[in-house]
């Protein structure tokens, strides 16, 4: 597995749960490469953001209806 493909994982993974050879082609990859570990880093930070914001004051105001 190279980069690009990790990369191409781990945003499926935001559709669907990867299959565990997926998952664990994904894993050592990552174990092995400090680029994507700083990317995946900066990535799961950045869903965290994602997701707080639009539970959050956002929705509040836009209400449920
Ligand atoms: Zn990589």
């Amino acid at each position: 597995m190279n980069c690009r493909e990790h990369s191409k994982l781990v945003l499926d993974a935001l559709d669907h749960p990867l299959s565990p050879q997926d998952q664990a082609r994904a894993d050592e990859h990552l174990a092995d490469c400090s680029f994507c570990q700083g990317a995946y880093r900066q990535f799961t930070i950045m869903q965290r953001e994602i997701k707080r914001f639009f539970s959050g004051d956002v929705a509040e105001k836009e209400g449920n209806s």
